[in-house]
């Protein structure tokens, strides 16, 4: 059943509905399987392990590979910052970002329905995503982009699996709006995280941390907060474990925003339930670039709940965050990605983070999402001529 998180109204799974007709809220998916977790054991590491918590016909499954990956103990940078750190690496994903899970559920569903074109609004990853995952089920799709605020890899990926790619004279939130009012007349299947099938997909973080970790949580889980789907998905999943007895103790969800986009930390440290949206939202970090996250009343939720937290972080933190995570673990991420180290560094600065804490950083999408910001990032290449004697030279001085 698909319920909504404000009045309670109940839909069915079988209705195109985006948000609550008698309130206006956001929806939710509940589904809560009677398993036993050994069911698990042997199966292939995708996120379709837990198939059982997923609500879509099983022989419908639009699928390439997406979840199962890798879990990475970082000791280096864990050490120096008096933690035990693992790092989520969610670069790893078919187009390299966290949104290909929430998308195989998404086009699945759009499948199950039989809608023939879907679309998003998008910072460039779930664009990127969604193109993918329209090509691999034979749909149409159109993508709307800020203008000239995409990184170089997404609006790549976007264009050569063949969506109709529009650049909107204006940010995300407003592509959002737009889009939205085609999908509520019925002309495509909206696919944005409003959808509450793509958070049924990324809640399968939750699941697959908890697994990694032996069936245990984590002291805290670290993650970058933009439209706010991903961690509102990541405590459902983790909830969902915990209802089913599968683990005992619950993490506390850590969101971390940039400094120019930064409405659910407002939001925290006044202990408000509500965003007040931010006007013209700016960071390096261009996936989470926005300024009034659809799912935030359920972030706000999460953080709440499990007595989580929220912080913000600089461009400067975060570009800083980006290359110490690629030179003292080398895990290369994009900029919203590394929010998550940054948030980490400056919470146990803080001292929120007590020393010896058991985190997990989510590091959401990868490197080559955003080449010019890696480049623009680094010195550029030494020139030499193609002889050992000038070699020499450079290797004496490394
Ligand atoms: C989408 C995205 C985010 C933000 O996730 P939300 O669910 O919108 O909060 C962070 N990092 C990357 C790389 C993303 O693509
Ligand atoms: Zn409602």
């Amino acid at each position: 059943m698909i319920k909504c998180i404000s009045c309670g109204a109940e839909y069915s799974l079988e209705e195109i509905i985006y948000t609550c007709k008698e309130c206006g809220s956001i929806l939710e998916v509940l589904i809560q399987p009677n398993v036993s977790k050994d069911i698990f054991e042997c199966r292939k590491s995708t996120m379709w392990k837990y198939k059982e918590f997923m609500p879509v016909n099983e022989s419908k499954i639009i699928s390439i590979q997406e979840g199962g990956t890798p879990f990475i103990k970082c000791n280096r940078l864990g050490d120096d910052l008096g933690v035990k750190l693992y790092v989520k690496v969610e670069g790893s994903n078919p187009t390299g970002s966290f949104k290909d899970r929430g998308m195989s559920v998404g086009i699945t569903k759009a499948c199950e329905l039989g809608v023939d074109t879907v679309g998003c609004a998008s910072t460039g990853n779930t664009s990127a995503s969604l193109a993918a995952y329209a090509a691999r089920a034979g749909l149409k799709c159109i993508v709307l982009l800020p203008s000239g605020k995409v990184a170089l890899g997404k609006l790549a990926q976007a264009m050569f699996h063949g969506a109709e790619v529009l650049s909107v004279n204006g940010n995300f939130d407003e592509a959002l709006e737009a889009v939205t009012a085609l999908a509520l007349e019925g002309r495509l299947y909206l696919l944005n995280s409003i959808n509450p099938f793509r958070l049924e997909g990324q809640k399968s973080i939750g699941f697959e941390i908890v697994d990694d970790l032996g069936w245990r949580s984590p002291d805290r889980i670290i993650l970058p907060v933009g439209n706010a789907g991903n961690i509102s998905a990541i405590w459902k999943g983790i909830r969902e474990f915990h209802q089913a007895s599968f683990i005992e103790d619950l993490p506390r969800m850590t969101g971390i925003q940039a400094v120019g986009a930064c409405p659910i930390t407002n939001a925290f440290r006044k202990g408000a339930q509500e965003i007040v949206p931010v006007e013209n939202p700016e960071t390096v970090a261009t996936a989470i670039r926005i300024g009034a996250p659809v799912s935030a009343l359920k972030a706000l939720r999460a953080i709440y709940e499990s007595d989580g937290y929220s912080e913000t972080v600089t461009d400067e933190e975060i570009l800083d965050a980006q290359k110490l995570l690629a030179r003292s673990e080398g895990i290369g991420v994009e900029p919203a990605s590394a929010s998550s180290i940054a948030g980490l560094r400056k919470l146990v600065d803080s001292g929120e983070i007590d020393r010896g804490e058991e985190i997990v950083c989510i590091v959401t999408g990868h490197l080559l999402k955003d080449p010019n910001t890696a480049i623009n990032a680094c010195k550029e290449p030494i020139s030499i001529e193609a002889d050992v004697e000038s070699l020499k030279k450079i290797l004496d001085d490394l």
